[in-house]
């Protein structure tokens, strides 16, 4: 085994980057880093049914998001490439034939309907599917004339009849697999190209790969992962398999029940770091059971060891809460800067870096801050004149209440201080006989337009004495009209 460290994620170009991309991400690149090695990027699209041609620039996109830039792959240069497996074929046709000149694997001549018929007369004998190993034992004279012929072949391993395979997962322990259980796999399609057990192996060989740390999902391909690299003659990495990301059913996370796209967390405004700090909580705590903290925490404290293999659930309200928390982490120029390339074009962007601090408190994610400060940047929307009628009160309370109101704006000394505004609110309630919540609720809905808005007087002091007056009047004519 190469003494040195190298990690990877291999995922396929399917569809948008998806959060189990990045959850191998942080674990992988965390592990590497810590021990002074490098994390690799390599895509698997030897699938070409199912490639999507911009996935690729997105992945990296979203890692580097994310913070998770690996060292090396497509677009980022390293010693190892072509870091994309299409890029690679001559590499996996070679070393299918090098196992079939040593034995260990062997060309199949079945047509696909042969193989379809067995599986019909398998599945009428209620029997799972399993390919029959036909042309295991084929002879030379046989294999020779059908090569003769150009009749189409794969090439499928040699799985021994006998024994068992083990490996040990760092995670997990020992994992046995009697080699009975398992089938003779396809290695290479009849059109060159390989499928995944072989062209993992092979990659994760020639790129040296030491340890390949991936979902649970794929350890019932590891012993044929072990046995190819026995076969080959090579030295077997080390495996640890990280527990499946699980929708709330625990079910494996799918887009029908959670969002699964990277890129959709980044429109909404979960922040990177908010992101890696819930990511790393999933099957993973620090030693010291904190909370929060960052990517350079994990790097530093992370170990198989505190991986557990029960399947963390993916909770969008955990993930908001702890993104609300960094949030208001951020100091009011950062929460500016943040929340940028989240406002629209035409934005007034000074008014909404007086915004954003009076904002900090509310906000889960960044993508809400236009939906919650309209009122700052346009007329009030418009509501109904019963949204200022407080509880138990009339429209013509109301409008009582927004005169007097209005005459306290008006006679406040410029600028305004929030003790003079507060002391003559509650003069005019207890004139009133209203509860001061009700008589400040009414002024809310009149600046802000909605019964939940961020600080009141923070609010006013940003829309200025003039906008406020005005929207006063418009709710006290409002209120008048339905007196
Ligand atoms: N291409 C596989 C995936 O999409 C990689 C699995 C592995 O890491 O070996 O997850």
């Amino acid at each position: 085994m190469a003494d040195k460290v190298r990690l990877r994620i291999a995922p396929s170009p399917t569809g948008d980057p998806h959060v189990g991309t990045a959850y191998m991400a942080l674990f992988n690149r965390a592990f590497a880093h810590h021990r002074g090695g490098k994390f690799v990027l390599r895509i698997e699209d030897t699938d070409q049914t199912r490639y999507n041609p911009s996935s690729v620039q997105e992945i990296l996109d979203s890692l580097r998001w994310l913070g998770l830039l690996p060292d090396e792959g497509p677009g980022l240069g390293g010693d190892y490439g072509p870091y994309v497996q299409t890029e690679r074929r001559d590499l996996y046709l070679k070393s299918a034939h090098e196992l079939v000149e040593r034995g260990h694997a062997y060309r199949c001549f079945c047509t696909r309907e042969r193989l379809e018929a067995l599986r019909q007369e398998q599945a009428a004998r209620r029997e799972p599917p399993r390919y029959d190993r036909h042309c295991r034992d084929l002879s030379g004279e046989e294999i020779a004339s059908n090569l003769a012929e150009s009749k189409p072949y794969t090439i499928r391993l040699k799985v021994p009849d006998e024994g068992h395979t083990t490996f040990r997962d760092l995670i997990r322990g020992d994992i046995t697999f009697e080699n009975k259980e398992l089938q003779d796999p396809i290695l290479l399609k009849s059109d060159g190209l390989p499928v995944y057990h072989l062209a993992v192996v092979v990659d994760d060989h020639y790129m040296e790969i030491s340890h390949v740390v991936r979902a649970e999902e794929w350890i019932s391909s590891t012993p044929l992962h072990v046995m190819l690299y026995r076969f080959f003659g090579w030295d077997v990495p080390l495996f640890a398999h990280m527990p499946l990301l699980r929708n709330s059913d625990r079910s494996k996370i799918s887009k029908r029940k959670n969002n699964t796209s990277l890129k959709w967390y980044r429109e909404q405004g979960y922040l990177p770091e908010a992101m890696i700090n819930f990511l790393a909580l999933m099957g993973w705590s620090m030693p010291d059971g904190s909370e929060i903290f960052g990517y350079a925490d994990v790097e530093r404290e992370f170990t198989f060891e505190r991986v557990t293999t029960s399947g963390p659930v993916f909770d969008l309200v955990k993930l908001t809460s702890i993104n609300g928390k960094y949030i208001r982490a951020l100091s009011d120029d950062e929460l500016f800067e943040r929340l940028l390339p989240y406002l629209p074009e035409e934005m007034d962007k000074e008014r909404a870096r007086k915004v954003a601090p009076v904002l900090k408190d509310r906000l889960t994610r960044l993508g809400e801050f236009v939906e919650l400060t309209g009122f700052f940047f346009g007329p009030v929307p418009q509501y109904p004149a019963d949204l200022l009628v407080p509880k138990k009160g009339t429209p013509s309370d109301a409008a009582r209440a927004l005169e007097q109101v209005k005459g306290l704006l008006e006679s406040l000394k410029q600028p305004w201080t929030h003790e003079d505004w507060e002391s003559g609110m509650r003069v005019i309630a207890d004139n009133l006989g209203l509860k001061a919540g009700d008589l400040f609720m009414i002024l809310r809905v009149a600046v802000t337009g909605s019964k939940v808005s961020p600080p009141l007087y923070e609010s006013m002091e940003i829309l200025g004495r003039d906008e406020v007056l005005s929207r006063v009047d418009h709710a006290l004519e409002l209120a008048r009209k339905a007196s």
